[in-house]
């Protein structure tokens, strides 16, 4: 547990301004084994500020990363359609960067190397940075070295006096992840050949307001970056951003490619200054928009709160799909209990019967939801809307109905 954070950890100005004050939470991904466990279990703050000067949005109390990080194993293999994108990047970089067997490629939190095995089939050395060793471990098995570390500014320098400085540097959502941002990318800075480019993809901000999606604020995420913001965290580490793609992971995600800034020949591309434009259309250097954001959190919670007191009175029966973080977020955040919400369907074998962290609510089977004929269902991971939909389908046949919950809560047919 690190505490509470005063200040700004890009830049050190005041953090005054809330853009979501989401109470006290336990972790999103602490699932309890029975209701014993419950008296043990942890809450902290969950608030998100904005910084008064460089306007990066941060969470102002950090848990450690070991906390929340300490059994969670994700194997990013996974996920076909991710692999595609990985795949696709890599041979985007191999011709951008011209990219051989000279060169080097650094991945930081490079998981099972899904990733950089790409990069192995055209013969281009590779090097994974992951704080887990389960991970890294799968990562060697298929040839990808990999050093178990957290990503630092002493690990770079190491590495670099070691005359191993890369040409690309990735970092693929991990950003978020790491509370001494500055730390971090003094360690890019220090790592990145003179001539090199280091690419990181993150969920973009903008996305966040626009969709009003505060239940993606958890305490794994200690920071939710702006190319506003981004900008001026990597200046102050001697790099510059020089161009931008949006991308559609993660409902609207942003790939940065920055180099440093005394490189010669750097040239800005179209894409950068139009983002920014756009960005600055959207207000994003404003704090009024951000405190704007904070009002419209509380109208969802108004909004939530009177479905189910509208539900209670018809008596009617309300369920839940999917157990994700951003779930628990909101239920925890609008204080939703097991009399308002009977239990949470996911199709994750490893979460039924379980309880969802803070509010306790059982996690069953989608065939145990579908046998207890809800008469609403509440659809918790909203961007999956339409394959949740399709899913349970069924429920229509005792005239059941899905309900959305944000940006505001719908009930639809
Ligand atoms: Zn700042």
């Amino acid at each position: 547990m690190l505490g509470p954070v005063s200040s700004c950890r890009a830049c050190g100005a005041g953090l005054s301004v809330t853009m979501a004050d989401l109470g006290l939470q336990p972790p999103s991904n602490a699932f309890l084994a029975s209701a014993a466990d419950a008296a043990a279990e942890k809450r902290y703050p969950l608030r998100a500020r904005v910084c008064e000067s460089c306007k990066l949005v941060q969470l102002d109390y950090d848990v450690a990363p070991e906390e929340l990080f300490g059994n969670y194993v994700y194997f990013s293999s996974y996920s076909d359609e991710w692999l595609a994108h990985a795949r696709a990047y890599c041979e985007m970089a191999r011709r951008r960067f011209a990219l051989g067997e000279e060169s080097l490629v650094v991945e930081l939190a490079s998981n099972d190397g899904y990733l950089l095995r790409n990069f192995l089939g055209m013969g281009i050395p590779v090097l994974g940075i992951d704080p887990s060793g389960t991970v890294a471990a799968a990562a060697e098995k298929i040839g990808v070295g990999t050093l178990v570390e957290f990503f630092g500014e002493r690990l770079a320098r190491g590495l670099a006096a070691a005359g191993r400085r890369a040409d690309l540097i990735i970092g693929n959502n991990v950003l978020a992840h790491v509370p001494q941002l500055n730390d971090f990318i003094a360690g890019v800075s220090a790592l990145l050949k003179d001539s090199g480019t280091v690419t990181i993809e993150f969920p973009h901000l903008l996305t966040l307001i626009g969709q009003v999606a505060f239940d993606t604020i958890y305490h794994e995420h200690y920071s939710y970056f702006s190319l506003y913001a981004i900008e001026q965290v990597f200046a102050r580490h001697g790099l510059a951003v020089y161009d931008v793609e949006e991308l559609s992971t993660h409902g609207g995600s942003l790939r940065i490619f920055a180099s440093h800034s005394r490189r010669a020949g750097l040239e800005e591309s179209a894409a950068l200054h139009a983002l920014r434009a756009k960005e600055a259309a959207a207000g994003l250097a404003d704090l009024a928009t951000y405190a704007q954001f904070a009002r419209r959190v509380e109208e969802c919670r108004t909004s939530l709160l009177a479905f189910f007191a509208g539900a209670a009175r018809d008596g009617k029966r309300v369920a839940a799909y999917g157990a994700a973080a951003k779930g628990n977020t909101l239920l925890n955040f609008c204080g939703v209990t097991r009399t308002q919400l009977c239990m949470v369907a996911d199709r994750n074998p490893h979460k039924q019967g379980k309880l969802l962290p803070g509010t306790h609510i059982p996690v069953v089977s989608p065939e145990e939801l579908m046998s207890r004929r809800p008469d609403y269902v509440l659809i918790l991971p909203w961007n999956l809307e339409q394959e949740i939909r399709r899913q349970l389908a069924d429920i229509s046949a005792w005239g059941g109905r899905f309900v959305t919950p944000v940006p505001v809560a719908r009930i639809v047919p």
